[in-house]
């Protein structure tokens, strides 16, 4: 046990837009023995799981499941519908759009990267990172490929890099507007189980999510929920793929086993995170990832300083990005307040290294998780000199005793 003996007493704040903090409840499901992946308590476990997760994906279809990280699940996206060559349509929202933009050419597909331009004249930051997906953009690029050689438009539903969401409705709209078929693909590895997320209604062919966000489990599961249509040019797509191909596993997944050995462990997990997750209701779980932004953004304007998101209308319920003055180094500040109060916060990444940190408000959290990580900020505020307008802490509790928590914690837990 290396990395946690320096933590003296209590428990390490983690507040980094995930990992997020897993809940006992679903440790001690991860505890049960490892069992026959191919006996018959297993099966029971493998349709429970895929079963429940397509209620979270909001979908009918089937929804593939991977014992990778986020980024395998991007790739098998890819993999399974494209063909070497194909042009497809991203767009630059924050590091994570940019990173699969990249794996997208080492694929050896022609990326064509859309982005708001320019840099904000307040705090000298690109606007494509703090602002969501402009529709608009991508529609008026669709109407111009009358011959239809984009194959598919990939867009990050969540951007973790900076706590800005998009609209996917507004995106399907402007493909169907435009007349186009190209496929929609959207990474929702962190929006996933805390912001709204509906596979079928907003008409997605490939969703990719991660266990290690919103579902509160460890690294190491991630996920294709996967359209009629998404399914249809799998048969037809040219890059190669092995283990990423859904065809075999959906068709094992029938009968609750899959082609090779799952990760036994954290599908005892996942049935542990969906049984909370659907217990509670998925209304009540957005509502609650919500509410705990809007008070951390309480704190974050009380300070006096900027939030990374520009438009209130897609502030993410999952992180907020704090802006540092500048000339303040948001990673030393950073590294004052793990030293000082044992708090992780999200580095600032790509393009914003340096320039803002992200407090994550998901997983085993409470307002008092909340509050405990926001004196911690607003300790190490202070300590680096930065001049505050006010009480962000005040903020928030104000904010959190006004507001009270819509779902009683005992459901809850
Ligand atoms: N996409 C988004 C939006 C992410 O937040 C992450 C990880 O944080 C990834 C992709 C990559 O996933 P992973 O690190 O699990 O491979």
């Amino acid at each position: 046990m290396i990395a946690l003996d320096h933590h003296p007493t209590g428990r390490h704040f983690l507040q980094i837009p995930g990992p997020s903090p897993v809940p006992d409840r679903i440790l001690r499901a991860m505890s049960l023995p490892t069992i026959d992946h191919r006996g018959p308590e297993f099966a029971a476990l493998g349709l429970k799981v895929l079963a429940g997760l397509r209620q979270v994906f909001q979908t009918r279809h089937p929804v593939v499941v991977y014992p990778a990280s986020g980024t395998g699940a991007w790739e098998a996206a890819l993999a399974n519908t494209l063909s070497p060559g194909d042009a497809v349509l991203m767009y630059e929202t924050g590091h994570f759009a940019s990173l699969w933009k990249k794996m997208a050419e080492r694929l050896g597909l022609q990326p064509e990267f859309l982005a708001k331009a320019g840099t904000d004249a307040d705090t000298g930051l690109p606007l494509a990172w703090r602002h969501g997906v402009q529709a608009d953009m991508l529609a008026e690029r669709l109407r111009r490929d009358r011959e239809h050689a984009i194959k598919a438009v990939c867009v990050v539903h969540n951007e973790t890099s900076t706590g800005v969401t998009s609209d996917i409705a507004a995106v399907r709209r402007a493909i169907d507007d435009a007349g186009h078929p190209a496929l929609l693909l959207v990474d929702t590895i962190s929006g996933l189980a805390s912001a709204d997320y509906r596979h079928d209604e907003w008409g997605v062919d490939v969703t990719i999510s991660g266990s290690q966000k919103g579902l509160m489990l460890p690294p190491g599961i991630s996920f294709n929920a996967v359209s009629p249509k998404a399914l249809a040019a799998s048969r037809q797509a040219r890059l190669p793929k092995s283990f990423w191909a859904w065809d075999e596993i959906i068709e094992m997944n029938r009968g609750g086993y899959w082609p090779y050995t799952p990760n036994t462990n954290l599908l005892y997990g996942l049935s542990e995170s969906l049984d909370m997750l659907l217990g509670q209701g998925l209304p009540a779980v957005f509502a609650r990832h919500r509410r705990w932004g809007e008070g951390v953004r309480a704190a974050v304007r009380a300070w006096g300083l900027p939030i990374q998101c520009a438009d209130a209308a897609v502030y993410s319920p999952v992180l907020t990005g704090v802006v540092t003055p500048a000339g303040v180094d948001a990673d030393a500040l950073r590294r004052l307040i793990h030293e000082r109060f044992d708090l992780s916060l999200g580095t600032g990444l790509g393009r914003i290294k340096g320039r803002m940190f992200r407090i994550g408000h998901l997983g085993d959290c409470n307002d008092l998780t909340l509050m405990a990580a926001l004196s911690g900020v607003e300790m190490g505020l202070k300590l680096s000199g930065i001049a505050l307008a006010g009480s962000g802490v005040q903020a928030a509790m104000d904010f959190f005793s006004a507001h009270p928590q819509p779902v009683p914690l005992a459901d809850a837990a």
